[in-house]
């Protein structure tokens, strides 16, 4: 994979506060990401992915799906449906544990996740505030037409219990041995107090979970290789190493079920913040599942004959939070001889667009023809664009804007020598390139 060329820098103590607003205007402006119900006033924290959006969303799930799946032999796929059996979150301890506790500030009456409260009210500065009161984060709904206690389900808080669910299922069917895992991207919902930081913290989400089945006493390795796998994961994508780090969690912050948690956090403009969290779940969930199912969730050794609950190690990360980061990283502004350019220094795997065909004159039949034709050839290989609607130095800026990683010029010398300019994002630098051989020249810089 082609790596780019973000320059790299030192983290200031303070991270740049008007970047948020940048991306999330780069972000409407260039359609990536709207807010939701637009038109009706929006709903709060709730966003729609536009064209480019869905892109760069669609590219980060395969990248994870191709990392975590594809290109192993010990973790196999699996998509469950969102609602499941009531019973399913008694079990996981959702009922009665997935809780935040809040707190109201008794002067502006915002209510607040306590543990996210330093003191003072972060709205008004005021230092008032009510007793803290648990507050159940599942999202209810009622299945089928009456409406009362039996009908009650939820929308999933999390991809995981899906997973647990069908463990034997998965087991039967793909014949896996120990250690294993099954890995699944998918919709998730929290009624969360405070939402927040555009895409960071929403009501709705997806998630890209694993979760590795393992020997007990293997348990401690393999959860140190995910962590591993997983950084090297976001860094083989192009996010700047020292914008990322580890954060092993205290014992007074662990979930009720966790032997230990270990978070890779990003450097976002708000602050140091979690993208994902790779677990040591232990036995809990298999356990509790056979104790509420009636069903033996246990694993049985062919040879040993040997039965017992695995242990589970589960990195989760979410998607938006990853697009967050990949374009918060990705996000340069240059100057340029007097010009300021803004441009999006995304991977090669990741940048919605890779190449985008210009013609110089979209009044020269000639030129336009042979532009055509190239960007029909080239979408074949990769996802391109062709766009007449403004002079060369527009069209550039507008690309490196959406992160496009190559622009092929057709010029009125091309009719004659059969070449075309070819300019590299980052570098700027412009290149001839026979036609005959554009592709080859792309696909090698592209996919390599
Ligand atoms: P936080 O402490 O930020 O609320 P969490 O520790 O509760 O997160 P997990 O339950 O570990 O989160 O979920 C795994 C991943 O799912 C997170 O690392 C994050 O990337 C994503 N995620 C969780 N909640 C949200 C949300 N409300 N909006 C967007 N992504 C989320």
């Amino acid at each position: 994979m082609q790596k780019n060329s973000k320059s790299t820098m030192t983290i200031p103590a303070q991270p740049a506060s008007d970047l948020m607003e940048k991306i999330v205007s780069l972000c409407k402006r260039r359609g990536f990401i709207f807010q939701s119900s637009e038109i009706y006033g929006g709903l709060g924290s709730a966003w729609d992915y536009g064209p480019l959006g869905v892109e760069l969303k669609r590219n980060i799930k395969n990248a994870w799906w191709k990392a975590v799946v594809h290109d192993r032999d010990d973790v196999v796929g699996l998509d469950c449906s969102i609602l499941m059996h009531p019973t399913v979150w008694k079990a996981s301890g959702h009922t009665e544990n997935f809780t935040d506790i809040l707190v109201d500030c008794k002067k502006c009456k915002k209510r607040f996740r306590k543990d996210k409260v330093e003191g003072k009210c972060p709205n008004c500065g005021a230092n008032d505030f009510t007793e803290g009161r648990a507050f159940n984060l599942m999202l209810k709904t009622h299945l089928g037409a009456v409406e009362d206690e039996a009908s009650v389900t939820y929308l999933r808080p999390e991809t995981a219990q899906g997973i647990f669910a069908n463990f034997i299922n998965v087991l039967d069917t793909s014949r896996k041995k120990l250690p294993f895992g099954i890995a699944q991207i998918g919709k998730s919902f929290r009624n969360e107090i405070t939402p927040g930081n555009f895409i960071f913290r929403t009501r709705e989400f997806e998630q890209m979970e694993i979760e590795y089945f393992t020997k007990p006493d293997e348990a401690n390795a393999c959860h140190e290789r995910w962590i591993k796998d997983r950084l090297n994961w976001y860094l083989d994508l192009g996010i700047r190493k020292e914008k990322l780090r580890l954060r092993k969690h205290g014992d007074d912050e662990l979930a009720h079920y966790a032997a230990g948690c270990t978070d890779i956090e990003y450097y976002f403009p708000f602050g140091w913040s979690e993208l994902e969290g790779i677990a040591n779940r232990t036995d809990y969930d298999l356990k509790q599942h056979t104790q509420f199912s009636g069903k033996d969730l246990q694993y049985k050794d062919n040879v040993t004959q040997e039965k017992f609950f695995p242990f589970i190690i589960e990195p989760s990360g979410g998607v938006d939070r990853a697009l967050l980061a990949f374009l918060v990283d990705a996000y340069q502004e240059e100057m340029v001889q007097e010009d300021m350019r803004v441009v999006l220094k995304l991977g090669a795997a990741l940048a919605p667009i890779k190449v985008a065909v210009l013609p110089l004159l979209k009044k020269n039949d000639g030129i336009v023809v042979l532009a055509k034709k190239i960007k029909e050839d080239l979408q074949k290989e990769f996802t391109t664009v062709y766009d007449d609607t403004a002079a060369i130095g527009k069209l550039y800026r507008r690309q490196d804007e959406v992160g496009t990683f190559f622009c092929v010029t057709v010029d009125v010398q091309s009719l004659e020598d059969q070449q075309v300019t070819v300019r590299d994002r980052d570098t700027m630098q412009q290149e001839r390139i026979p036609v005959a051989g554009l592709k080859k020249y792309l696909v090698e810089k592209l996919l390599n």
